[in-house]
C-alpha cells in the first residue's frame, strides 16, 4: 500500500491521518493494524511504515525508516499540451505523469476549443494520484494555463530545448535529437540558453485542431525543432503519450 503525504504532514515517528486520505486507506485499501505501508513525501523519498491502529475514522501510522528512492526520470521533460476537451486532458496528465514528465503546461492555442478552464485543481489531483500509483517520488507541476504565444516570454529556457510535434512536417525524432544535441554544443552563441539544464526538454503537442502554421513558425523561430511522429495523423492524446515515451526511450530511462 502506498500513499503520498505533504512533507509538512510528516512530523515525528507517529502520524495520524484523517479526512480523504484516511477514507482511502480504510474504505479502498481496507487497511488494518499491523499492515505495512509506504508513505511518500512527494519530494524524493518515502517511509517504510506500519499501521498502528484505526480510531474514529482516523489512521495512526508509525514511520519506521526513511528511504531515498530515485524513481524519477533523469530527464526534465516539460509537456506543453494544447488543452484538450473532457477526459482526454485527464488521460494525457495521468499517462505523462506515469512516464516521468516533471512539468505540464496547459496551453491555449489559436485553434483551442477550450479557451478557459477551471480544471487545474482536478489535473493536479490526477497528477498526484498517478505519482502515487506509479511509485514516483515527485509529483509533476501542473501549471496554470497559458496563451501559447506568451509561452516563450514566460519560459525563457525554451530556446534550443524543445520539439514542436507537427503532423504537417518536421524531422524524424532521432534526427531532431541529433540536431538539438549539435546545437547545444554551440551554446556559446546562445547566452540565455547556457542556464538550461542539459536534461531539460520541452515537448509541444497541439489541441484537437492542431497548431496553426503561425504557431509552428513562431516556435521554429525560437530554435525549437518541428518533429514528425510519422505519416499517420495521431489524436493529440496519442501523440502526447507517444512523444513522451519515445523521448524517454531514446534519452531517458525506459
Ligand atoms: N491536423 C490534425 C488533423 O488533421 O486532425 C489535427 C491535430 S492532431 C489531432 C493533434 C496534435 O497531435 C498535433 O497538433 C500534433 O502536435 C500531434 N500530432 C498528431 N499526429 C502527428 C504526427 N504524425 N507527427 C507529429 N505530431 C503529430
Amino acid at each position: 500500500m502506498r500513499i503520498i503525504l505533504k512533507k509538512e504532514e510528516i512530523k515525528g515517528n507517529r502520524i495520524t491521518i484523517s479526512g480523504e486520505k484516511a477514507r482511502y486507506l480504510i474504505s479502498v485499501l481496507r487497511c488494518s493494524a499491523g499492515d505495512e505501508l509506504q508513505v511518500f513525501d512527494g519530494e524524493g523519498s518515502f517511509y517504510k511504515s506500519k499501521v498502528a491502529g484505526l480510531e474514529n475514522k482516523k489512521v495512526i501510522i508509525d514511520l519506521l525508516e526513511r528511504i531515498s528512492l530515485n524513481a524519477e526520470s533523469p530527464l526534465n521533460l516539460t509537456l506543453v499540451q494544447g488543452i484538450l476537451k473532457g477526459e482526454k486532458m485527464d488521460m494525457v496528465i495521468q499517462k505523462a505523469t506515469e512516464l516521468g514528465v516533471k512539468e505540464i503546461i496547459p496551453a491555449v492555442t489559436e485553434r483551442s476549443q477550450i479557451r478557459h478552464t477551471r480544471k487545474v485543481y482536478r489535473w493536479r489531483k490526477i497528477a498526484e494520484e498517478a505519482s502515487r500509483q506509479s511509485g514516483r517520488t515527485m509529483i509533476p507541476v501542473v501549471h496554470e494555463p497559458i496563451e501559447f504565444n506568451s509561452l516563450f516570454a514566460v519560459h525563457y529556457s525554451l530556446p534550443l530545448s524543445g520539439f514542436i510535434f507537427w503532423e504537417d512536417g518536421g524531422l524524424p525524432l532521432k534526427e531532431a535529437i541529433e540536431k538539438m544535441q549539435d546545437a547545444r554544443e554551440n551554446l556559446s552563441n546562445h547566452p540565455e540558453a547556457c542556464i538550461m539544464n542539459p536534461a531539460s526538454l520541452y515537448l509541444l503537442i497541439g489541441p484537437e485542431g492542431g497548431f496553426s502554421e503561425e504557431e509552428v513558425n513562431l516556435t521554429v523561430s525560437k530554435e525549437l525543432i518541428a518533429v514528425s511522429l510519422g505519416k499517420r495523423i495521431l489524436r493529440a492524446e496519442t501523440a502526447a503519450i507517444s512523444a513522451v515515451a519515445l523521448i524517454q526511450f531514446l534519452l531517458g530511462d525506459i
